[in-house]
């Protein structure tokens, strides 16, 4: 079984198609999606239309909750506010019936998937320690994906604690014998100082899953989000990957 995985796309359509490009080359058995499709980005239907053609298995993240009037827009920061509130006026009966029936958390083969963590699906950052360690030890499953930080990263169990950290490009990890946290990053607001969109190939029986980063045409979804008057730093912050 060869998966592969994405997470955080935003309604960036340019990175998820070089993304699935890339996916392509590999052909996996299955794709699997952490959720947040829309939000931010200028092509939310676009991308629940690929998500919902192409995808196994998808999660429901806090951007698409919030998009569908599940979650309160007053808890986000202004501009993935305004993001959201354009994202909800565009959305068609489409992407909303999509969106409206899926989870925050799944069971997948040999894997447990949550969009943020398995301490709270919907909202949990998991970017320390601890909060990895709370995730492993609240799951059984070898390998335990999560989203939402849009930062790549793999932790594993050692010694009563764990160990790990930020996963760029060419990270590699062996799954025998050892359970995982790992997020794949965003495909389309990746915040780990790398622009590239991000995504993370699984082979469970060869026993390892490698991180992996691909250029898109940053520029057209930058466009894009200002041409459709989103707010600027939507655009810039995909330069720079933060
Ligand atoms: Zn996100």
């Amino acid at each position: 079984m060869r998966v592969a995985v994405v997470s955080d796309i935003h309604a960036n359509l340019p990175a998820l198609e070089a993304v699935l490009a890339a996916i392509d080359e590999e052909a996996p058995d299955e794709l699997w999606c952490l959720g947040d499709v829309v939000g931010y980005g200028p092509n939310p239907n676009e991308c629940v239309a690929v998500v919902r053609e192409r995808a196994d298995v998808c999660l429901s993240g806090n951007h698409d909750l919030a998009v569908l009037g599940a979650l309160p827009i007053e808890d986000f920061s202004p501009d993935a506010a305004t993001s959201a509130r354009w994202s909800a006026s565009v959305l068609d009966d489409d992407s909303r019936s999509f969106l409206a029936l899926l989870p925050s958390l799944a069971p997948r083969y040999r894997a447990q998937l949550f969009h943020a963590s398995a301490r709270d699906p919907v909202w949990e950052y998991v970017l320390t320690e601890e909060a990895a360690s709370a995730s492993l030890a609240l799951t059984d499953a070898p390998v335990v994906l999560v989203g939402h930080s849009h930062v790549a990263l793999s932790v594993t169990e050692e010694r009563g604690g764990v160990t790990g950290g930020a996963a760029p490009e060419g990270t590699e990890v062996p799954l025998e014998g050892r359970r995982w946290l790992l997020n794949p990053g965003s495909v389309g607001q990746p915040r780990d100082r790398d622009p590239r969109a991000a995504w993370l190939l699984i082979d469970f029986d060869a026993g390892w899953a490698a991180f992996r980063r691909v250029r898109y045409p940053i520029d057209r979804t930058q466009e894009a989000i200002r041409a459709r008057g989103l707010p600027p730093t939507l655009a810039s912050r995909l330069a720079l990957g933060e």
